[in-house]
């Protein structure tokens, strides 16, 4: 091979390389070419405890595991991996499988900070198994399973629906009465609640959100950072108002918190027990 062309390529791989670097750093200021780097798909290294999670969160719908495949009840079979590691972010998110579910953990315990770019654990939803549970919201499946409930009864909080599947409607039962029990200064941002179950997509996506299956609540919008309210020419700065005891209570109940996302949303709190469960060797 000619020298100048052994050159040129090594000066490619070279600079490939130095991006590369660039990226891994994280720097606030990530050029074009890291974005397009970012590739997902790639299974968790614990995802035989993630998955052994999942079925155990959902028992009256999965079966169980055989192989790489998800068995549910009604005889429906999900292929755990679609084998893609090369996926966008909007991909992840678009056409997840079931292992992408699993991309990232959800910090469990830790103070709530700024999340690492891209970090949205529980925002990947492998919509076929959660359409199965819950019903399609477009075929009126969701609504025939809604039961009003009262929120904060002490409080005056009004009713809120919420899905009886899973028993979803018992959960936000018991998050409803601890909250209850918190100091009067927390009612702020608890209510008004602002929403529960919505037949509609996630804002700017495709994607259905956890409130087409009412399994989800909207706490006091006044007391939301929402990233979409920010600028969004540029990356998310994170930003939070809402106490870390309301969260732990919602937790307790299998309930997760969007404010531990990148792209946070934190008067979000949607029922995902499967993220909550523990995992051995995990610092949680
Ligand atoms: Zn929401």
């Amino acid at each position: 091979m000619r020298d100048w062309l052994i050159a040129l390529i090594t000066g490619i791989c070279q600079l490939a390389a130095y991006c590369t670097a660039i990226c891994a750093a994280n720097f606030a200021f990530l050029p074009l070419y890291c974005r397009a780097q970012e590739l997902y798909g790639t299974p968790p290294a614990d995802i035989d405890v993630r998955i052994e999670n999942l079925v155990k969160s959902y028992p009256e719908w999965i079966l169980g595991r055989e192989g790489d495949v998800l068995v549910l009840k009604g005889g429906k079979k999900f292929q755990i991996s679609d084998g893609i590691r090369t996926k966008t972010f909007d991909e992840l998110l678009e056409k997840p499988d079931i292992d992408d579910m699993f991309y990232v953990p959800y910090p469990k315990g830790p103070e709530p900070a700024q999340p690492a770019r891209n970090s949205d654990p529980g925002r990947v939803r492998y919509e076929p198994l959660f359409v199965t549970m819950y019903g399609d919201c477009k075929l009126n499946e969701v609504s025939r399973n809604l039961r009003i409930i009262e929120w904060l009864p002490k409080r005056g909080g009004g009713k809120v629906s919420i899905t009886k599947i899973n028993g979803i409607d018992l959960a936000l039962e018991s998050v409803s009465k601890d909250l209850d029990e918190l100091p009067l200064g927390f009612t702020k941002y608890l209510k008004p609640t602002s929403g529960t179950y919505n037949c509609r997509a996630v804002a700017g996506s495709i994607v259905r959100s956890m409130h087409a299956y009412a399994a989800s609540i909207d706490l006091n919008a006044s007391y939301a950072n929402y990233w979409r309210w920010t600028s969004l020419s540029t990356e998310p700065k994170w930003q939070n108002q809402i106490p870390l005891q309301i969260v732990r209570v919602f937790e307790k109940h299998g309930f997760i918190w969007g404010g531990y996302w990148y792209h946070y949303d934190t008067m979000h709190f949607e029922y995902r027990p499967e993220l909550l469960a523990d995992v051995p060797g995990s610092r949680r």
